[in-house]
């Protein structure tokens, strides 16, 4: 898997599908999946209602594409002023982002006492436990950034679009992308935002990573991110904590 998304860091020749999106989003017609209210008369919880697309520039709006547990996704990015617009990166457990994303800089990673002979890049770095789900905990960034129910979303969600979406590379708006449709029509698009390591932006327009809240269970130092690429590949990928990526937020229902 990283061997094919190295060698689409060197590939720039894009074969990009258009995308019948409006970037202003003015003639995108609404389209609010009200629940029928006298269902919701009873003394259960209300449920959430989302919309089957973006409908206009009052982001975050949730977006329902008919997923079985009835999770809606957010049309952008935490950070993002529209659903093609790459966002804020985050270290994975940190609410904010900064400058640099290296092992030094990471809030949840030790210094192993280490002979000062040693180079930096040779280094041993422990990592805090911090759960092995930070969703809607103090270590994720969407809750602290954004007003509840929104949060990260967990594996298991990124499993629930996997098996339930058709999943296709598309351009929107100048950016590269995937275009992911549910099965009720519904769709979001995850801008190919590549990733931030040292203060340098790389793989963008060409590859997309998104955070998880689902640590790696059998690698402290690795917790999950959606990745996907040009060539239409997408998939989970144990991705260094350290590492500057987007976050796609959701809420259940
Ligand atoms: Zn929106």
């Amino acid at each position: 898997m990283r061997n094919i998304f190295l060698t689409s860091f060197v590939r720039f020749i894009i074969a990009a599908m258009p995308i019948f999106v409006s970037c202003s989003n003015d003639d995108v017609e609404m389209e609010n999946n009200q629940q029928n209210t006298k269902q919701e008369e009873s003394d259960t919880i209300p449920k959430l209602s989302g919309y089957k697309e973006c409908p206009d520039e009052n982001h975050p709006h949730m977006i329902d594409l008919g997923l079985p547990s009835g999770t809606l996704w957010a049309c952008c990015n935490v950070g993002s002023s529209a659903p093609w617009k790459f966002g804020s990166y985050y270290a994975w457990g940190e609410i904010q982002p900064k400058q640099y994303y290296v092992p030094e800089t990471y809030r949840y990673a030790i210094l192993e006492e280490v002979d000062v002979k040693v180079s930096p890049t040779e280094r041993n770095y422990i990592y805090t436990n911090i759960g092995s789900d930070i969703a809607g905990t103090e270590y994720d960034a969407v809750t602290a950034n954004w007003d509840k129910p929104w949060h990260m979303p967990t594996y298991d969600q990124f499993q629930e679009l996997e098996d339930n979406c058709s999943w296709e590379w598309q351009f929107m708006c100048l950016e590269n992308g995937i275009k992911v449709t549910g099965p009720n029509g519904g769709f979001i698009f995850f801008p190919a935002a590549g990733v931030f390591l040292n203060n340098r932006l790389i793989g963008d327009n060409v590859v997309g990573y998104y955070w998880l809240s689902s640590l790696c269970v059998s690698a402290q130092q690795l917790a999950y991110s959606i990745c996907f690429n040009e060539e239409n590949v997408h998939n989970t990928l144990g991705y260094n904590r350290y590492s500057g990526l987007p976050i796609r937020p959701v809420c259940n229902n």
